[in-house]
């Protein structure tokens, strides 16, 4: 691991403390951050993309965490990659899904390759590890949800794409 990538994954760390996922068990937060920055560096993201994996959740989830904190402290291309990924939080909603739906077309390479790591990420618990208070329906809804944002995604390398399918498909066995 690079400086700047032990950096992100540190600051993430902090940012995030204390802080759960919906799965019954109530992971840490870490533990999706992980699974988002290993799948990245799995599917050929550069230091780049593997820093705004770390950190792709702290501006929309960790206020006061800005964009300008992330350039000053990564850099701007960092910050760039991670204010693509961040849903605007003053929309309902149901409003930000459709958005991630609609602006997926116009995300960068790097942007792409977090997104469909963070999609598989979400879909793999969703699959395995679902929240508690999710029914079956709804889990289907969300597996359906995140394939038509990763449709849009223009530059997901294709064994990104080939893992996220194979988590769909499993999914729609399974569930
Ligand atoms: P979301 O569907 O937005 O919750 C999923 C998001 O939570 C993920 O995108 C992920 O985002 C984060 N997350 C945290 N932990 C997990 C986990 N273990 N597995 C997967 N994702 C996780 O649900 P909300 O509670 O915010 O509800 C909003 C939407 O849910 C509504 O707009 C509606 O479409 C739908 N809904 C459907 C119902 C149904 O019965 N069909 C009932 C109620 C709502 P990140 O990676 O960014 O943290
Ligand atoms: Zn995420």
């Amino acid at each position: 691991m690079t400086d700047l990538v032990l950096a992100a994954r540190s600051f993430a760390e902090t940012r995030h403390a204390g802080q759960l996922r919906k799965d019954a068990e109530g992971s840490p937060y870490f533990i999706h951050l992980e699974e988002v920055s290993a799948l990245t560096e799995r599917f050929g993201g550069d230091e780049t993309a593997i820093c705004a994996a770390w950190l792709h959740d702290t501006v929309e989830d960790c206020p006061p965490t800005s964009v300008e904190e992330i350039a000053a402290a990564f850099g701007a291309e960092v910050a760039s990659v991670v204010a693509e990924l961040t849903d605007d939080k003053a929309l309902p909603k149901a409003e930000r899904k459709r958005m991630q739906i609609v602006n997926a077309v116009k995300k960068s390479p790097r942007a792409c390759l977090v997104k469909v790591a963070d999609k598989s990420s979400n879909c793999r618990s969703v699959l395995e590890t679902p929240p508690s208070d999710w029914s079956d329906a709804r889990r289907l809804e969300y597996i359906d949800w995140s394939e038509r944002v990763v449709s849009g995604l223009a530059h997901c390398p294709p064994e990104a794409l080939d893992h996220f399918e194979a988590l769909v498909i499993r999914a729609r066995r399974e569930i």
